[in-house]
């Protein structure tokens, strides 16, 4: 799934498309830049949500 992330405040949102506003800042969707990939790049918190969600898959 798409990832995007909000430039204001650095809010990560999954959708095929980025949300109308960002829900913690309230920024429009031309805030929000796509995230390919390197999610070493991620704030440290976005990270250990990332991990949270793969761990479906490794059980
Ligand atoms: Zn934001």
């Amino acid at each position: 799934m798409q990832k995007w992330r909000c430039v204001v405040c650095g809010y990560i949102y999954y959708g095929v498309e980025p949300p109308e506003f960002c829900p913690p800042c309230g920024a429009p969707k031309e805030a929000f830049e796509p995230i390919a990939g390197g999610v070493n790049k991620l704030p440290i918190w976005a990270r250990k949500d990332i991990e949270n969600s793969d761990n479906d898959k490794s059980k």
